[in-house]
Order: structure tokens, then C-alpha cells, then sequence
């Protein structure tokens, strides 16, 4: 078994949205490990979050997406956190699983109406993503999943603070560490 990162938020967000906190801390920039980089690791992880069908297998080039999807993600959680908003180009992975992918709106017997992925696809499953982002951008809660400020980072990280001024995914190593270079560099200076 191998640990990963992801798999111990400090920060985590509510559900479903830590669905998509999930996604993009499946990427360690510091290190650079990478649960999505190899089939073997990827499988396990997209079966747990229903991005991929029990017994089916990923090729390199749906790995590949789901990257992709992964990094325009983080591109919205720096923008989340006072960064500029992305170029059209970054967000471009996410814009071609809107339009390969069509959802349904179902009514329950209570009269319940819900909007889900047609998910026998990948660009289904991860349009469902986008669904939960959307639900979250109408209750509030989207704006306060965002990317840590240390750029070396970017880890996806849930505001709770009161004034939701949260810049960093960890004060003690991320902030701190940010802080004391800056201070270096100003004595230097
Ligand atoms: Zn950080």
C-alpha cells in the first residue's frame, strides 16, 4: 500500500465538493508524486470515486484527460484564492467535457428535481464533477475551496476561516515557510 497525500486533508471540503478537492490533490507539485501518472495507482483511486466503471481499465489517453481536467481545476481554485482568472485556453479541458458529455434531470417520487451525468462514459463521469462544482458555485461553498499561495504548491485546501482570508493550504509549513523567505529576501535587500 502506498500513502498518499490526498489521502489525509487538513483542510477538507464538504461533500460532495471534497470530490473535486480530491481530484486536484491527487498531485503533489512539491514532490511531484502523482497518483494519476501510472494505470496501476490511477485504477484504484478513479473506482473510489466512481470516475471509472468496477473492472474496467484506463487507458493512457483517458489518464491523460483526466490531467488535464485535474490542472484547469486547480487553474479555478488559484483564481478562487485572488489569483487572475484563467485564459479560456487553461480551462479548455473542462469546456470539452461540457460539450462531449450531456446530463439528465430526473424526478424523484417527492417531487425532488436532480440533474445527474449520463455516466457511461468518462466525459460523463466527469461532467458529474462539474455538476457538483455548479451545485457548489449556487450554495456558496465553491469560493472557499481554493489553491494554497505558495505557487510551489497548490494544494487544494476549504477555507473555514471566519473572513474567509485563507491564503495558505498549511500556516506551518506553506505560510511560514513563504514568510521567512520573504523576510530573507528583504534583509538581503
Ligand atoms: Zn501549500
Amino acid at each position: 500500500m502506498v500513502d498518499w497525500l490526498g489521502d489525509t486533508e487538513g483542510k477538507p471540503a464538504p461533500e460532495p465538493l471534497s470530490r473535486v478537492q480530491a481530484l486536484v490533490n491527487t498531485l503533489d507539485l512539491e514532490s511531484g508524486s502523482d497518483r494519476l501518472a501510472r494505470a496501476d495507482d490511477a485504477e484504484p483511486w478513479l473506482r473510489s470515486q466512481g470516475l471509472l466503471p468496477p473492472g474496467d481499465a484506463v487507458t493512457p489517453g483517458e489518464l491523460s484527460d483526466v490531467r488535464e481536467v485535474r490542472e484547469a481545476l486547480r487553474a479555478l481554485l488559484v483564481h478562487n484564492a485572488g489569483g487572475p482568472a484563467p485564459p479560456s485556453q487553461e480551462l479548455h479541458p473542462l469546456s470539452r467535457v461540457a460539450d462531449a458529455a450531456t446530463a439528465r434531470v430526473r424526478l424523484s417520487a417527492d417531487g425532488a428535481v436532480e440533474v445527474a451525468a449520463d455516466a457511461d462514459s468518462l466525459p460523463g463521469r466527469l461532467l458529474s464533477l462539474l455538476l457538483i462544482v455548479s451545485e457548489a458555485q449556487r450554495a456558496g461553498t465553491w469560493a472557499k475551496l481554493k489553491a494554497c499561495g505558495n505557487e510551489k504548491c497548490r494544494w487544494a485546501f476549504y477555507d473555514r476561516s471566519r473572513n474567509h482570508g485563507g491564503t495558505w493550504c498549511d500556516m506551518a509549513t506553506c505560510g511560514n515557510k513563504l514568510k521567512n523567505r520573504e523576510f530573507r529576501a528583504r534583509r538581503r535587500g
